[in-house]
């Protein structure tokens, strides 16, 4: 065997193609691979599938696999074909080793999607020592590619949760399958419009809208409204990561205008207010101990913290009910406008606070992605765009089949 028919054969080069020369340079460290057809072979017009002969030809190139320490590209002349159906004109053909449009091989680019998943995509570009921008442009056709083959016609509970892109100016909000725990759909923006525009996709998809039975969210205005309008059997359910997220938040409003007020007193006492009992050191258990003597609001405030936690650990949804009652009442009077604040949001979002014990749906694998995203955003230093975001919670989270060569 030569060493061209050896490459054809690593290569998978199969006629009309050959590979007709190998060249190693030492100095640029590359290795070219010359690839051409046997004269008189026809080949097969992209828009009727007929045999043609070659009419033209173009040099291109692409990027392969490395060998070794060295860089290989192919390149071949690739014909442009005159078909005998004169109404498909002539076409550049298709070569079996690059799809369409792109600057690599088939090969190079499943190892570019392997990267992509393992590490941040400037690391991967630099690794491979190609622009990042090149990477994100196979990933969004490897992406786009797998979402148009997606079936979601078995969505019926979904999630729904927004986060910042870049810097926080703009907003991306992510849909996902509860039960599938996968990310089913990401587009620009925190409105209501959001919720329609995944309802829509879910029908491109074979979902449906009508299809969906509970929806979990964040209190949010936006999303309340996109799925009152755009998902007519939802039960919506609010997530208890949220509710406790507020309530822990005007805890720390309440601690730091008192810490203001006895500065010595408070002292070392901020984590402590954060932990649930179980968790707290002695000395923290002390210092607690010792606020709650002194009747602050601080002191208050936690014990209702650990009340509306309390709600959760109820075994049925009429003991919930109760329990959110008294809470309710405790709160509303507690003369701490920032709990009586949460105490409001809680009487507004009643149902979707209760309907909890019933489709027992929680936005904690969300978060729990979103701190992926985020985390690889801080690593990557942005994603440039933020349909470059999209996609790379695509790639975490959509469990999408890229059907790449092996
Ligand atoms: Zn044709």
């Amino acid at each position: 065997m030569n060493p061209e028919s050896l490459f054809a054969v690593a290569l998978g080069i199969a006629p009309p193609w050959e590979v007709e020369g190998v060249e190693f340079s030492k100095e640029t460290r590359r290795l070219d691979i010359k690839i051409g057809f046997s004269r008189g072979a026809t080949f097969v017009c992209p828009v009727c599938g007929s045999s043609a002969p070659a009419y033209d030809t173009k040099e291109k190139t692409w990027r392969h696999l490395n060998f070794f320490q060295y860089e290989a590209y192919l390149t071949a002349w690739v014909p442009r074909v005159k078909c005998p159906n004169a109404g498909c004109g002539v076409k550049r053909v298709s070569v079996p080793w690059a799809r369409e449009g792109s600057g690599f091989t088939l090969l190079f680019e499943a190892l570019v999607m392997t990267l992509a998943r393992e590490m941040p995509i400037k690391v991967a570009a630099s690794f491979i020592g190609e622009h990042d921008t090149r990477i994100w442009r196979v990933i969004d056709h490897y992406i786009q590619d797998a979402r148009a083959h997606v079936d979601h016609s078995g969505v019926q509970r979904v999630g729904m949760d927004e986060t910042s892109a870049r810097r926080g100016q703009d907003y991306v909000s992510f849909f996902f399958d509860m039960d599938q725990r996968r990310l089913l759909f990401g587009t620009e923006g925190k409105d209501h419009k959001t919720v329609k525009a995944f309802t829509e996709d879910l029908a491109t998809h074979n979902g449906s809208a009508e299809n969906v039975t509970d929806a979990s969210l964040d209190m949010s205005k936006a999303f309340i409204k996109g799925v009152r309008e755009a998902m007519p059997n939802a039960e919506i359910t609010f997530d208890p990561f949220h509710l406790i997220k507020l309530m822990n938040d005007s805890l720390s409003k309440v601690r730091a205008e008192e810490a203001k007020l006895f500065p010595g007193l408070m002292k070392g006492s901020r984590y402590a207010f954060l932990k649930n009992p179980e968790n707290l050191t002695e000395k923290q258990e002390g210092t607690l101990t010792k606020l709650c003597n002194y009747r602050l609001k601080t002191a208050r405030a936690y014990l209702l913290k650990l009340a509306l936690q309390d709600v959760y650990f109820a075994p049925t949804r009429v003991d919930a009910e109760r329990r959110l009652k008294a809470w309710y009442n405790w709160a509303i009077r507690s003369q701490i406008d920032q709990v009586r604040k949460v105490a409001k949001t809680v009487k507004n979002h009643w149902n979707g606070i209760l309907a909890w014990f019933d489709s027992k749906l929680s936005n904690g694998f969300i978060e729990a992605i979103n701190g992926l995203i985020q985390s690889t955003k801080r690593r990557a230093r942005g994603y440039r765009t933020t349909k470059n975001l999209i996609n790379m919670a695509y790639l975490i989270a959509g469990k999408l089949d890229f059907r790449l060569p092996t």
